[in-house]
Protein backbone atom coordinates (compact mmCIF):
# COMPACT_ATOMS: atom_id res chain seq x y z
CA UNK A 1 0.00 0.00 0.00
CA UNK A 2 1.32 3.43 -1.15
CA UNK A 3 1.62 5.63 2.31
CA UNK A 4 -0.09 8.93 2.08
CA UNK A 5 1.45 9.63 5.50
CA UNK A 6 2.74 12.95 4.39
CA UNK A 7 -0.81 14.52 3.78
CA UNK A 8 -1.64 13.56 7.42
CA UNK A 9 -2.73 17.30 7.79
CA UNK A 10 -4.56 17.68 4.90
CA UNK A 11 -6.47 14.47 4.97
CA UNK A 12 -7.15 15.81 9.08
CA UNK A 13 -8.93 18.39 7.45
CA UNK A 14 -11.22 16.23 4.95
CA UNK A 15 -12.41 13.88 7.64
CA UNK A 16 -13.32 16.87 10.04
CA UNK A 17 -15.19 18.66 7.53
CA UNK A 18 -17.28 15.02 6.41
CA UNK A 19 -20.26 14.49 8.18
CA UNK A 20 -21.00 11.22 7.32
CA UNK A 21 -17.65 10.20 8.84
CA UNK A 22 -17.75 12.00 12.03
CA UNK A 23 -21.32 10.96 12.93
CA UNK A 24 -20.23 7.52 12.42
CA UNK A 25 -17.00 7.54 14.61
CA UNK A 26 -19.44 9.60 16.96
CA UNK A 27 -21.27 6.54 17.49
CA UNK A 28 -18.19 3.72 17.17
CA UNK A 29 -16.48 6.05 19.33
CA UNK A 30 -17.17 4.51 23.18
CA UNK A 31 -17.96 0.85 21.94
CA UNK A 32 -14.74 -1.14 22.28
CA UNK A 33 -13.79 1.40 25.41
CA UNK A 34 -16.68 0.18 27.22
CA UNK A 35 -16.37 -3.29 26.34
CA UNK A 36 -12.58 -3.30 27.60
CA UNK A 37 -13.32 -1.59 30.64
CA UNK A 38 -15.90 -4.27 31.17
CA UNK A 39 -13.76 -7.29 30.64
CA UNK A 40 -11.21 -6.37 33.05
CA UNK A 41 -13.06 -5.82 35.61
CA UNK A 42 -14.55 -9.23 35.51
CA UNK A 43 -11.19 -10.83 35.02
CA UNK A 44 -10.39 -8.89 38.76
CA UNK A 45 -13.62 -9.66 40.11
CA UNK A 46 -14.61 -12.76 38.81
CA UNK A 47 -11.59 -14.61 38.56
CA UNK A 48 -10.05 -12.94 41.55
CA UNK A 49 -7.10 -11.94 39.34
CA UNK A 50 -4.90 -9.12 38.61
CA UNK A 51 -5.26 -7.50 35.07
CA UNK A 52 -1.96 -5.70 36.05
CA UNK A 53 0.31 -8.59 36.47
CA UNK A 54 -1.28 -10.31 33.14
CA UNK A 55 0.26 -7.12 31.19
CA UNK A 56 3.50 -7.70 33.04
CA UNK A 57 3.40 -11.64 31.61
CA UNK A 58 2.22 -10.80 28.61
CA UNK A 59 5.38 -8.03 28.25
CA UNK A 60 7.75 -10.69 29.99
CA UNK A 61 6.98 -12.86 26.76
CA UNK A 62 7.39 -10.58 24.20
CA UNK A 63 10.75 -9.52 25.25
CA UNK A 64 11.66 -12.79 26.22
CA UNK A 65 11.06 -14.05 22.29
CA UNK A 66 12.83 -10.54 20.77
CA UNK A 67 15.63 -10.66 22.98
CA UNK A 68 16.34 -14.56 21.00
CA UNK A 69 14.36 -13.71 18.16
CA UNK A 70 17.02 -15.50 15.77
CA UNK A 71 16.50 -18.68 17.91
CA UNK A 72 13.06 -18.81 18.08
CA UNK A 73 12.50 -18.66 14.52
CA UNK A 74 14.87 -20.98 13.65
CA UNK A 75 13.10 -23.35 16.04
CA UNK A 76 9.87 -22.66 14.42
CA UNK A 77 10.96 -23.12 11.22
CA UNK A 78 12.64 -26.64 12.38
CA UNK A 79 9.42 -27.56 13.97
CA UNK A 80 7.18 -26.46 11.30
CA UNK A 81 9.60 -27.58 8.60
CA UNK A 82 8.95 -31.64 10.40
CA UNK A 83 5.24 -30.90 10.14
CA UNK A 84 5.49 -31.04 6.51
CA UNK A 85 5.47 -27.25 5.98
CA UNK A 86 7.22 -24.80 3.75
CA UNK A 87 8.93 -21.64 5.47
CA UNK A 88 10.49 -18.62 3.74
CA UNK A 89 11.32 -15.08 4.33
CA UNK A 90 10.39 -12.59 2.44
CA UNK A 91 12.53 -9.19 3.01
CA UNK A 92 9.81 -6.76 1.52
CA UNK A 93 6.15 -6.21 0.00
CA UNK A 94 7.53 -6.91 -3.35
CA UNK A 95 9.21 -10.58 -2.32
CA UNK A 96 5.55 -11.21 -0.46
CA UNK A 97 3.70 -10.32 -3.92
CA UNK A 98 6.51 -12.69 -5.91
CA UNK A 99 6.14 -15.88 -3.34
CA UNK A 100 2.34 -15.68 -3.10
CA UNK A 101 1.74 -15.24 -6.67
CA UNK A 102 4.79 -17.69 -7.33
CA UNK A 103 3.26 -20.73 -4.72
CA UNK A 104 -0.53 -19.70 -6.65
CA UNK A 105 0.83 -20.25 -10.20
CA UNK A 106 2.53 -23.33 -8.88
CA UNK A 107 -0.46 -24.61 -8.23
CA UNK A 108 -2.60 -23.58 -11.02
CA UNK A 109 -4.58 -21.31 -8.84
CA UNK A 110 -6.88 -18.63 -10.23
CA UNK A 111 -8.84 -17.23 -7.01
CA UNK A 112 -6.94 -17.18 -3.58
CA UNK A 113 -9.64 -16.72 -0.43
CA UNK A 114 -8.06 -14.61 2.30
CA UNK A 115 -8.70 -14.31 5.78
CA UNK A 116 -7.57 -10.31 7.17
CA UNK A 117 -4.10 -9.87 7.05
CA UNK A 118 -2.36 -6.31 7.54
CA UNK A 119 0.64 -7.59 5.74
CA UNK A 120 -1.13 -8.49 2.92
CA UNK A 121 -1.83 -4.92 3.23
CA UNK A 122 1.25 -3.34 3.74
CA UNK A 123 2.63 -4.97 0.34
CA UNK A 124 -0.09 -4.18 -1.72
CA UNK A 125 -0.95 -8.32 -2.27
CA UNK A 126 -4.33 -7.93 -3.51
CA UNK A 127 -3.01 -5.51 -6.73
CA UNK A 128 -0.13 -7.90 -7.22
CA UNK A 129 -2.58 -10.98 -7.19
CA UNK A 130 -4.87 -8.79 -9.69
CA UNK A 131 -1.87 -8.09 -11.69
CA UNK A 132 -1.11 -11.51 -12.23
CA UNK A 133 -4.70 -12.65 -13.19
CA UNK A 134 -5.66 -14.52 -9.75
CA UNK A 135 -8.57 -13.52 -8.27
CA UNK A 136 -7.80 -12.33 -4.30
CA UNK A 137 -11.15 -12.49 -2.43
CA UNK A 138 -11.46 -11.34 0.69
CA UNK A 139 -13.60 -13.07 3.46
CA UNK A 140 -13.73 -11.32 6.80
CA UNK A 141 -17.11 -9.39 6.46
CA UNK A 142 -14.76 -6.00 7.15
CA UNK A 143 -12.58 -6.56 4.26
CA UNK A 144 -15.49 -8.11 2.26
CA UNK A 145 -17.23 -4.96 2.48
CA UNK A 146 -13.79 -2.59 1.88
CA UNK A 147 -13.21 -4.81 -1.22
CA UNK A 148 -16.27 -4.53 -3.06
CA UNK A 149 -16.34 -0.54 -2.28
CA UNK A 150 -13.62 -0.23 -4.93
CA UNK A 151 -10.70 -1.69 -2.94
CA UNK A 152 -11.08 0.97 -0.10
CA UNK A 153 -8.41 0.61 2.50
CA UNK A 154 -9.37 -0.64 6.48
CA UNK A 155 -9.24 2.35 8.85
CA UNK A 156 -8.85 0.10 11.49
CA UNK A 157 -6.66 -3.32 12.37
CA UNK A 158 -9.51 -4.90 13.97
CA UNK A 159 -12.72 -3.74 12.47
CA UNK A 160 -11.63 -2.92 9.24
CA UNK A 161 -15.09 -1.31 8.48
CA UNK A 162 -15.27 0.66 12.04
CA UNK A 163 -15.87 3.85 9.96
CA UNK A 164 -18.98 3.25 8.09
CA UNK A 165 -22.68 2.99 8.65
CA UNK A 166 -24.98 0.16 8.30
CA UNK A 167 -27.09 1.81 5.94
CA UNK A 168 -23.66 2.48 3.73
CA UNK A 169 -23.31 -1.27 3.90
CA UNK A 170 -26.68 -1.69 2.53
CA UNK A 171 -26.61 0.46 -0.02
CA UNK A 172 -23.44 -1.05 -1.12
CA UNK A 173 -25.02 -4.91 -0.86
CA UNK A 174 -27.48 -3.91 -2.93
CA UNK A 175 -25.44 -2.35 -5.62
CA UNK A 176 -22.86 -4.92 -5.73
CA UNK A 177 -25.27 -8.05 -5.00
CA UNK A 178 -28.21 -6.62 -6.85
CA UNK A 179 -30.13 -7.89 -4.49
CA UNK A 180 -33.32 -6.30 -2.64
CA UNK A 181 -31.79 -3.50 -0.29
CA UNK A 182 -31.94 -4.76 3.41
CA UNK A 183 -32.21 -3.56 7.00
CA UNK A 184 -31.18 -6.18 9.35
CA UNK A 185 -27.80 -6.50 10.07
CA UNK A 186 -28.17 -10.12 10.54
CA UNK A 187 -30.20 -10.14 7.00
CA UNK A 188 -26.95 -8.52 5.76
CA UNK A 189 -24.40 -10.84 7.44
CA UNK A 190 -26.43 -14.03 5.52
CA UNK A 191 -26.49 -12.31 2.40
CA UNK A 192 -22.47 -11.74 2.22
CA UNK A 193 -22.17 -15.73 3.82
CA UNK A 194 -24.04 -17.15 0.87
CA UNK A 195 -22.38 -14.97 -1.20
CA UNK A 196 -18.61 -15.96 0.07
CA UNK A 197 -19.53 -19.52 0.13
CA UNK A 198 -18.82 -19.98 -3.59
CA UNK A 199 -15.71 -18.62 -2.94
CA UNK A 200 -14.61 -20.75 -0.46
CA UNK A 201 -15.24 -23.98 -2.23
CA UNK A 202 -14.25 -22.82 -5.76
CA UNK A 203 -10.70 -21.53 -4.35
CA UNK A 204 -7.58 -23.43 -4.60
CA UNK A 205 -5.42 -21.25 -2.43
CA UNK A 206 -6.56 -19.92 1.25
CA UNK A 207 -4.28 -17.32 3.08
CA UNK A 208 -4.12 -15.93 6.25
CA UNK A 209 -1.99 -13.83 8.42
CA UNK A 210 -0.99 -14.80 12.04
CA UNK A 211 -1.90 -13.60 15.44
CA UNK A 212 1.37 -15.66 16.67
CA UNK A 213 3.70 -18.32 15.73
CA UNK A 214 4.22 -20.86 18.18
CA UNK A 215 8.07 -22.36 18.07
CA UNK A 216 8.14 -25.33 20.37
CA UNK A 217 5.36 -27.24 18.15
CA UNK A 218 5.82 -24.97 14.86
CA UNK A 219 2.20 -23.85 14.80
CA UNK A 220 0.45 -20.52 13.57
CA UNK A 221 -2.42 -19.42 16.39
CA UNK A 222 -4.82 -17.90 14.31
CA UNK A 223 -7.56 -15.48 16.11
CA UNK A 224 -11.08 -14.36 14.65
CA UNK A 225 -14.65 -13.78 15.61
CA UNK A 226 -16.04 -15.44 12.15
CA UNK A 227 -15.88 -18.59 10.58
CA UNK A 228 -13.58 -17.39 7.61
CA UNK A 229 -10.65 -17.86 8.82
CA UNK A 230 -11.10 -21.61 9.90
CA UNK A 231 -12.71 -21.80 6.03
CA UNK A 232 -9.76 -19.92 4.24
CA UNK A 233 -6.99 -22.57 6.54
CA UNK A 234 -9.22 -26.09 5.51
CA UNK A 235 -11.17 -26.22 2.93
CA UNK A 236 -8.54 -24.86 0.12
CA UNK A 237 -5.86 -27.56 -1.05
CA UNK A 238 -2.99 -24.94 -0.45
CA UNK A 239 -2.49 -22.61 2.58
CA UNK A 240 -0.41 -19.90 2.91
CA UNK A 241 0.32 -17.84 5.78
CA UNK A 242 1.89 -14.50 5.68
CA UNK A 243 3.40 -12.77 9.11
CA UNK A 244 5.87 -10.71 10.47
CA UNK A 245 9.43 -12.30 11.76
CA UNK A 246 8.35 -10.11 15.10
CA UNK A 247 5.11 -12.75 15.90
CA UNK A 248 6.68 -15.73 17.01
CA UNK A 249 6.73 -16.74 20.40
CA UNK A 250 8.57 -19.53 22.38
CA UNK A 251 5.69 -22.17 23.54
CA UNK A 252 1.42 -23.07 23.72
CA UNK A 253 1.58 -22.14 27.39
CA UNK A 254 2.64 -18.69 26.32
CA UNK A 255 -0.05 -18.39 23.79
CA UNK A 256 -2.19 -19.51 26.41
CA UNK A 257 -1.44 -16.08 28.45
CA UNK A 258 -1.22 -14.00 25.48
CA UNK A 259 -4.69 -15.31 24.86
CA UNK A 260 -6.16 -14.02 28.18
CA UNK A 261 -4.98 -10.62 26.93
CA UNK A 262 -5.64 -10.12 23.34
CA UNK A 263 -9.55 -10.61 23.31
CA UNK A 264 -10.00 -8.48 26.43
CA UNK A 265 -8.18 -5.78 24.92
CA UNK A 266 -9.30 -5.90 21.86
CA UNK A 267 -13.08 -6.13 21.79
CA UNK A 268 -13.68 -6.76 25.19
CA UNK A 269 -14.68 -10.52 25.12
CA UNK A 270 -12.98 -13.15 27.69
CA UNK A 271 -12.34 -15.49 24.31
CA UNK A 272 -12.70 -15.11 20.51
CA UNK A 273 -14.98 -16.82 18.70
CA UNK A 274 -12.60 -18.74 16.77
CA UNK A 275 -9.24 -19.76 18.14
CA UNK A 276 -7.10 -21.75 16.50
CA UNK A 277 -3.79 -23.30 16.62
CA UNK A 278 -2.72 -25.16 13.21
CA UNK A 279 0.19 -26.96 13.16
CA UNK A 280 1.60 -29.47 10.02
CA UNK A 281 -0.07 -30.02 6.78
CA UNK A 282 -3.02 -32.95 6.85
CA UNK A 283 -2.42 -36.02 7.53
CA UNK A 284 -3.43 -39.42 5.97
CA UNK A 285 -5.82 -40.24 9.09
CA UNK A 286 -7.05 -36.15 9.12
CA UNK A 287 -10.60 -35.79 7.37
CA UNK A 288 -9.49 -31.88 6.56
CA UNK A 289 -6.89 -29.13 6.46
CA UNK A 290 -4.52 -28.33 3.54
CA UNK A 291 -2.61 -30.48 1.76
CA UNK A 292 0.11 -27.66 1.33
CA UNK A 293 1.32 -25.34 3.97
CA UNK A 294 3.62 -22.67 3.22
CA UNK A 295 5.14 -19.89 5.66
CA UNK A 296 6.09 -16.49 4.46
CA UNK A 297 7.60 -14.43 7.38
CA UNK A 298 8.07 -11.03 6.30
CA UNK A 299 10.78 -8.44 7.79
CA UNK A 300 9.91 -5.30 5.91
CA UNK A 301 11.49 -2.96 8.67
CA UNK A 302 11.27 -5.70 11.66
CA UNK A 303 14.86 -6.35 11.93
CA UNK A 304 16.52 -3.41 12.02
CA UNK A 305 14.19 -2.33 15.29
CA UNK A 306 16.03 -5.45 17.16
CA UNK A 307 18.12 -3.70 19.62
CA UNK A 308 17.65 -0.24 19.30
CA UNK A 309 15.32 2.17 21.32
CA UNK A 310 12.43 1.13 19.50
CA UNK A 311 12.39 -2.61 20.09
CA UNK A 312 9.64 -2.15 22.35
CA UNK A 313 6.95 -1.40 19.72
CA UNK A 314 7.64 -5.22 18.16
CA UNK A 315 5.63 -6.49 20.72
CA UNK A 316 2.61 -5.78 19.82
CA UNK A 317 -0.17 -7.91 19.34
CA UNK A 318 -2.31 -5.96 17.32
CA UNK A 319 -5.39 -5.23 19.73
CA UNK A 320 -5.68 -1.93 18.55
CA UNK A 321 -6.93 -0.87 22.15
CA UNK A 322 -4.36 2.04 21.91
CA UNK A 323 -6.20 3.36 18.96
CA UNK A 324 -9.49 2.79 20.75
CA UNK A 325 -8.61 5.17 23.19
CA UNK A 326 -6.89 7.49 21.49
CA UNK A 327 -8.66 10.84 20.97
CA UNK A 328 -6.93 12.10 17.72
CA UNK A 329 -8.01 8.65 16.55
CA UNK A 330 -11.48 8.86 17.53
CA UNK A 331 -12.03 12.56 16.33
CA UNK A 332 -9.99 11.58 12.88
CA UNK A 333 -10.44 8.03 12.03
CA UNK A 334 -8.05 5.48 10.76
CA UNK A 335 -8.11 6.62 6.88
CA UNK A 336 -6.28 9.97 8.13
CA UNK A 337 -2.71 8.32 8.79
CA UNK A 338 -2.46 7.42 5.19
CA UNK A 339 -0.82 3.59 5.96
CA UNK A 340 -1.81 0.24 6.92
CA UNK A 341 -1.49 0.94 10.88
CA UNK A 342 -3.82 4.01 12.29
CA UNK A 343 -3.88 4.99 15.96
CA UNK A 344 -0.99 5.70 18.31
CA UNK A 345 0.70 2.14 17.08
CA UNK A 346 0.44 3.88 13.60
CA UNK A 347 1.76 7.49 14.23
CA UNK A 348 5.35 5.20 15.81
CA UNK A 349 5.02 1.96 13.03
CA UNK A 350 4.55 4.20 9.91
CA UNK A 351 7.56 6.28 10.08
CA UNK A 352 9.39 3.66 11.32
CA UNK A 353 8.71 0.73 8.47
CA UNK A 354 8.91 3.70 5.49
CA UNK A 355 10.73 6.44 6.79
CA UNK A 356 10.97 9.43 9.33
CA UNK A 357 11.26 11.75 6.17
CA UNK A 358 8.08 10.18 4.74
CA UNK A 359 5.75 10.46 8.16
CA UNK A 360 6.27 13.98 9.50
CA UNK A 361 3.01 15.09 10.74
CA UNK A 362 1.68 11.23 12.68
CA UNK A 363 4.55 11.46 16.06
CA UNK A 364 2.83 15.03 16.67
CA UNK A 365 -0.90 13.47 16.16
CA UNK A 366 -1.54 12.68 19.65
CA UNK A 367 -1.60 14.99 22.92
CA UNK A 368 0.47 12.46 25.23
CA UNK A 369 -2.24 11.74 27.26
CA UNK A 370 -0.82 8.26 27.65
CA UNK A 371 -4.38 6.37 27.66
CA UNK A 372 -2.39 4.23 25.00
CA UNK A 373 0.05 3.73 27.23
CA UNK A 374 -2.12 2.70 30.09
CA UNK A 375 -4.64 0.03 27.97
CA UNK A 376 -1.62 -1.75 25.67
CA UNK A 377 -1.81 -5.23 26.81
CA UNK A 378 2.29 -5.54 26.44
CA UNK A 379 2.80 -2.29 28.05
CA UNK A 380 4.46 -0.60 25.09
CA UNK A 381 5.54 2.81 26.28
CA UNK A 382 3.98 4.55 23.33
CA UNK A 383 4.36 8.50 24.37
CA UNK A 384 7.84 7.76 25.03
CA UNK A 385 8.53 6.72 21.82
CA UNK A 386 6.20 9.27 19.67
CA UNK A 387 8.63 11.62 21.85
CA UNK A 388 11.61 9.73 20.49
CA UNK A 389 10.59 10.06 17.12
CA UNK A 390 9.80 13.82 17.72
CA UNK A 391 13.63 13.79 18.89
CA UNK A 392 14.61 12.39 16.09
CA UNK A 393 12.94 14.46 13.39
CA UNK A 394 14.80 17.47 15.31
CA UNK A 395 18.25 15.88 15.20
CA UNK A 396 17.78 15.25 11.36
CA UNK A 397 16.34 18.71 11.35
CA UNK A 398 13.63 17.35 9.22
CA UNK A 399 11.74 20.13 11.64
CA UNK A 400 11.45 23.83 10.55
CA UNK A 401 13.91 26.21 11.56
CA UNK A 402 12.09 27.95 13.46
CA UNK A 403 10.46 25.35 15.79
CA UNK A 404 14.20 23.94 15.59
CA UNK A 405 15.67 27.50 17.07
CA UNK A 406 12.83 27.54 19.42
CA UNK A 407 13.00 24.33 21.11
CA UNK A 408 17.24 25.12 21.30
CA UNK A 409 15.99 28.66 23.30
CA UNK A 410 13.39 26.73 25.17
CA UNK A 411 15.90 24.13 26.46
CA UNK A 412 18.88 26.66 27.50
CA UNK A 413 15.84 28.52 29.36
CA UNK A 414 14.72 25.37 31.07
CA UNK A 415 18.48 24.82 32.07
CA UNK A 416 18.42 27.92 34.20
CA UNK A 417 15.79 28.45 36.59
CA UNK A 418 16.46 32.39 36.94
CA UNK A 419 16.55 32.85 33.41
CA UNK A 420 13.52 31.03 33.01
CA UNK A 421 11.94 32.52 35.72
CA UNK A 422 12.22 35.90 33.98
CA UNK A 423 11.05 34.43 30.44
CA UNK A 424 8.04 33.03 32.51
CA UNK A 425 7.39 36.76 33.66
CA UNK A 426 7.82 38.80 30.00
CA UNK A 427 5.73 35.78 28.53
CA UNK A 428 2.65 36.00 30.51
CA UNK A 429 3.08 39.84 29.93
CA UNK A 430 2.67 39.28 26.38
CA UNK A 431 -0.02 36.74 26.62
CA UNK A 432 -2.17 39.22 28.77
CA UNK A 433 -0.99 42.12 25.68
CA UNK A 434 -2.23 39.56 22.99
CA UNK A 435 -5.72 38.99 24.96
CA UNK A 436 -6.40 42.99 25.48
CA UNK A 437 -8.42 42.23 28.80
CA UNK A 438 -10.52 38.81 27.36
CA UNK A 439 -9.75 35.56 28.74
CA UNK A 440 -9.04 33.87 25.44
CA UNK A 441 -6.45 34.86 22.61
CA UNK A 442 -7.75 34.36 19.19
CA UNK A 443 -4.34 34.87 17.39
CA UNK A 444 -1.34 33.78 19.34
CA UNK A 445 1.29 36.07 17.45
CA UNK A 446 4.25 33.84 16.80
CA UNK A 447 2.65 30.61 16.90
CA UNK A 448 -0.78 30.96 14.61
CA UNK A 449 -0.87 26.88 13.95
CA UNK A 450 -2.06 26.58 17.73
CA UNK A 451 -5.31 29.40 17.48
CA UNK A 452 -5.77 28.28 13.48
CA UNK A 453 -8.52 25.93 15.07
CA UNK A 454 -9.58 27.23 18.93
CA UNK A 455 -8.67 30.03 20.85
CA UNK A 456 -6.00 29.96 23.11
CA UNK A 457 -6.97 30.86 27.13
CA UNK A 458 -4.93 33.72 28.12
CA UNK A 459 -2.71 33.83 31.82
CA UNK A 460 -5.22 33.84 34.81
CA UNK A 461 -2.92 34.97 37.05
CA UNK A 462 0.43 34.08 38.75
CA UNK A 463 2.97 32.07 37.59
CA UNK A 464 2.96 28.28 39.25
CA UNK A 465 6.55 29.84 40.71
CA UNK A 466 4.63 32.70 41.99
CA UNK A 467 1.98 30.55 43.91
CA UNK A 468 4.71 28.01 44.99
CA UNK A 469 6.82 30.46 46.49
CA UNK A 470 4.30 31.77 48.40
CA UNK A 471 3.11 28.57 49.77
CA UNK A 472 7.05 27.71 51.04
CA UNK A 473 7.17 31.02 52.59
CA UNK A 474 3.64 30.52 54.36
CA UNK A 475 5.02 26.86 55.69
CA UNK A 476 8.69 28.46 56.93
S1 LIG B 1 0.55 -0.93 20.55
FE1 LIG B 1 -0.33 -2.08 22.27
S2 LIG B 1 -2.45 -1.34 22.37
FE2 LIG B 1 -1.68 -0.74 20.35
S3 LIG B 1 -2.26 -2.42 18.98
FE3 LIG B 1 -0.20 -2.87 19.72
S4 LIG B 1 -0.50 -4.18 21.51
FE4 LIG B 1 -2.46 -3.20 21.10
Amino acid sequence: MQSQAMFFKARVGDKLADRVLQENLGKAKSKFVDARRRAVAEYEEDDGADFEALREAGKAIRNRALANLDVWLETFEAKATARGAQVMYARDGEEICRLVTDIARRHGATKVVKSKSMLSEEAGLNQALAAAGIQPVETDLGEYILQINDNEPPSHIIAPAFHKSKEEVAALFERTHHTARKTDIQDMTREARETLRGHFLSAEVGMSGGNFLIAETGSVGLVTNEGNGRMVTTMPKVHVVVTGIEKVIPTLEDFSTLMRLLPRSATGQHISNYVSVLTGVKREDELDGPEHLYFILVDNGRAGLVGTEFQEMLRCIRCGACMNHCPVYQTVGGHAYGWVYPGPMGSVLTPLYTGIANALDLPHAATLCNQCGVVCPVKIPLPDLLRSLREKQVDLALRPWGERLALRVWGRMAARPRWYALAVKFGIKYLKWLADGSDRIQVLGMAQEWTRGRDFPAPEGRSFRDLYAERQRGRA
